[in-house]
């Protein structure tokens, strides 16, 4: 969520591009998938949207210098060779962490964090929500961290911590067999801590930082002791879980593609793409703005290859009508 760093002029060259929608598919608006995918049909406009500016660059006001990943079309993910799940993924569950008013829009966001269960039993938490102090006394929480200048806290109750969020699941944190930080801001690494004893995946730039990343206003937080599988690439954690290397809005961004059995490919952009209209805005105030618009990019491309339904990291207009825990994405 947090981001730092000046706008280039690149963001108004994107604001001028147009945009139009796309229908659902025949018989999909009436039904579950057709419902769940509405909030997000503008999206397909903005994959060429992007495309058109990756295209152009060379009008804008950077030079991209390293080739582009584009995926497991492109031979480019790979096996990790320290850590594979033994199943495959057959349930997705949205765990709702609680609502943040950021200042800048005004936008109010969902706080979200994911299960995934596997075939083998196998549970993968993404991402842990605030610290639990901000359960305790937001307000507190808040002029501790020197969070106020960006945001507030609207609702953070004992319901949206991870253990409650699993239990809703008939689940508890003994059951996470791996955890995965999709990044290091204080939305998403409160609870990196509780776990004892369960690897963590993440991103090796956000690893090898001397602290986690939490909030510009203070980094609070130290490193857990824990196994950490670092993430140098794309790497497939299963058949049908793939770990998308995205830096952009942080440097070691993570993003997740998760086949699931009725649902289809379930694109997970976390903070890569925290609504559609990041996109049009040229994700304005990235830790590293050309790369964010890359990675945006390519994502919207992969999840129009695979007709993907797509989860942003922080949508206010997707997240109210979001499937939550207690019920998962089969
Ligand atoms: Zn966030």
């Amino acid at each position: 969520m947090p981001t730092r760093g000046r706008v280039p002029r690149t963001v108004f060259y994107i604001q001028g591009l147009g945009r139009a929608g796309k229908s659902p598919k025949p018989g999909e608006a009436d039904s579950e998938r057709g419902r769940q995918r509405e909030p997000h049909n503008r999206l397909w406009c903005c994959v060429g949207c992007l495309k058109q500016i990756i295209e152009q660059s060379v009008y804008l006001d950077f030079q991209p210098d390293a080739p582009l990943h584009l995926g497991p079309e492109y031979g480019e993910i790979r096996m990790m060779d320290q850590i594979t799940l033994k199943g495959k993924p057959i349930r997705l569950a949205v765990l709702d962490y609680g609502l943040f008013e950021v200042h800048s829009g005004p936008r109010t966001i969902g706080i979200c964090g994911f299960a995934i269960q596997t075939d083998a039993g196998e549970v993968v938490l993404i991402d842990t929500g605030f610290p639990a102090k901000y359960v305790t006394d937001a307000e507190a929480a808040t002029a501790e961290d020197l969070l106020g200048s960006f945001g507030r806290v609207l609702t953070i109750t004992p319901v949206n911590t991870p253990d409650a969020q699993l239990a809703k699941l008939g689940m508890s944190k003994r059951d996470v067999t791996l955890m995965i930080q999709s990044h290091t801001h204080i939305d998403h690494v409160g609870d990196m801590n509780g776990f004892p004893g369960v690897p963590i995946l993440i991103a090796k730039a956000e690893r090898d930082l001397p602290r986690p990343l939490y909030w510009s206003g203070k980094q609070a937080m130290e490193w857990p002791d824990r196994a950490f599988y670092p993430v140098t690439q794309d790497l497939i954690l299963a058949p049908g879980f793939e770990v998308l290397l995205c830096p952009g809005h942080a440097p070691g961004q993570l993003a997740f593609m998760v086949k699931l059995p009725d649902t289809g490919w379930v694109l997970l952009t976390s903070d890569a793409i925290s609504r559609a209209s990041e996109i049009d805005e040229g994700f304005a105030g990235s830790w590293d703005v050309p790369l964010a618009i890359r990675h945006g990019a390519r994502l919207m491309q992969l999840a129009q290859e695979r007709d993907a339904l797509v989860i942003f990291g922080h949508s206010p207009q997707q997240w109210p009508t979001l499937r939550k825990a207690p019920d998962w994405f089969t």
